[in-house]
């Protein structure tokens, strides 16, 4: 492209205030609630300018790397439409994106966990640690359990855990979390219809022996006790044998 061709962008300056005159002539009507204000930033018209530079590839003038500005009105980024929150407590302003840290926001913050985490004590189904239900289940979960993300194996090892880390008349928690497990399966038929997709339209139906096929499968997945998995979950609760 030569420089002849090339059209610089014509400057035009939008009359916004007329508009925005005429628009917010009666002013903005917000009602307000408690530990609510008008946004500082904005002034509470939640709005602000931004500007989109530019450049053009074929500008002749290359001093400028985006010499074009393209100037408009977007929500201030500061708060939501105009009214920002303030912290019930310490009264600050609170960010869009984040709670107030303030200690007393921090402590009903921490009430209020506790009270979801009750609640899911108290719904979940309680057993003891001799029930075969909760024997079956191979690991158990507690945050009051050090290691290995909390997840541990024999009450035994839970119960030194705990003492090495307490003084003897330290609460006792009460309950642990149980787990559901998972294990590697295999299944014939839906690895037959996979491998046997490039084979001809019979191909599938003409397979003998399938049923042997799933019992080797079966037999041999059950040597991969590695693989076992377990996900702590929230049904059952399991009564901590401390006396024992
Ligand atoms: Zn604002
Ligand atoms: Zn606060």
């Amino acid at each position: 492209m030569t420089e002849s061709t090339f059209e610089k962008p014509v400057t035009v300056i939008i009359d916004a205030l007329s508009y925005l005159s005429e628009v917010l002539k009666n002013g903005l009507k917000k009602d307000l609630q408690k530990h609510q204000k008008p946004c500082d930033d904005c002034k509470g018209t939640g709005l602000e300018i931004t500007n989109q530079i530019y450049g053009m590839s074929d500008d002749p003038d290359k001093s400028k790397l985006f010499p074009y500005d393209n100037q408009y009105i977007i929500s201030c980024r500061h708060c939501h439409s105009g009214v920002v929150n303030l912290c019930e407590f310490c009264n600050e302003k609170l960010s869009r994106f984040n709670d107030c840290d303030c200690p007393d926001a921090l402590h009903e913050k921490d009430i209020q966990r506790a009270a979801r985490e009750q609640e899911l004590w108290d719904k979940a189904i309680k057993l003891e640690s001799s029930d075969d239900i909760a024997k079956k289940m191979g690991m158990y979960q507690s945050d009051d359990y050090p290691y290995n993300d909390g997840y541990f194996a024999s009450f035994d090892e839970f119960i030194e855990a705990w003492e090495d880390s307490h003084e003897p008349d330290d609460p006792k928690p009460i309950y642990v979390w149980g787990t559901r497990s998972i294990s590697l399966s295999l299944n014939a038929d839906d690895i037959l219809d996979r491998e046997s997709e490039d084979l001809h339209e019979d191909a599938l139906d003409n397979i003998e022996g399938k049923d042997e096929l799933q019992k080797f499968l079966d037999e041999w997945c059950s040597k991969q006790k590695w693989t076992t998995t377990y996900y702590g979950e929230n049904n059952y609760a399991i009564r901590i044998p401390w006396d024992n």
